[in-house]
């Protein structure tokens, strides 16, 4: 119903550390995307949500990604998040970082235009939550300074403009590399057959 997005962030069942963190961000309630998309998340499905840049959509995904994680503790990289660009993956890496103060989890950025050595920490240190633009990702993944294999989680947002921007292989690849049994969430501001396909 059209009222949901009018109930509060703690009515969503979300664990209390991120909600501690949503309090201090100064959230009080949910946009209606992520009065949708939550529920339906934390419940396990895949979605394919229509979200616009500022309709709050990056936690959207980050708050059901991390509760998630939060349940079932295991030292592994099991989220990622796949983004068209550098500034995108420091700004979800950012809103990460923010939203996980009073937990004990952990998120790099991953992109190109930097030095792939600390990255390729992140990747060794089992870091919770890859924040990733497909090239560099793929970049290492062809030298094997990542392993994909406890990927729970992958996010892919902003779709239609990794569509644009001929990320279609890439993100084919990047899909060939994760677990089949996983949940997958993507997040385009427009929906053409293509994205759909
Ligand atoms: P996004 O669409 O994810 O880029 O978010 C746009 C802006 O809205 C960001 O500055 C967020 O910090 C902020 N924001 C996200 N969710 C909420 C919320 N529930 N209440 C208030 N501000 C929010």
């Amino acid at each position: 119903p059209c009222h949901t997005h009018r109930m509060p962030f703690t009515g969503l069942g979300l664990n209390a550390s991120l909600l501690k963190g949503v309090k201090e961000l100064g959230f009080v309630r949910p946009t209606p995307i992520q009065a949708e998309s939550i529920p339906v998340a934390l419940a396990g499905h895949d979605l394919l949500a229509g979200a616009q840049t500022g309709s709050g959509k990056t936690a959207a995904f980050l708050l059901p990604t991390m509760h998630r994680l939060l349940e079932r503790p295991r030292r592994a990289t099991r989220a990622l998040i796949i983004t068209p660009t550098r500034e995108l993956a420091a700004q979800i890496l950012e809103d990460f970082n923010a939203l996980a103060v009073h937990t004990h989890l952990t998120g790099a950025a991953v992109y190109g235009g930097v030095s792939m050595g600390p990255q390729e920490h992140a990747f060794r240190a089992h870091t919770d939550v890859i924040v990733a633009t497909p090239g560099r990702l793929l970049d290492h993944a062809s030298q094997r300074t990542v392993d994909l294999s406890g990927i729970e989680i992958l996010v892919l947002d902003e779709a239609d403009r990794m569509l644009d921007m001929g990320f279609i292989h890439d993100m084919k690849k990047i899909i060939a590399l994760v677990p089949k049994q996983k949940q997958t969430l993507m997040f385009s501001a427009t929906f053409s057959d293509e994205i759909r396909g």
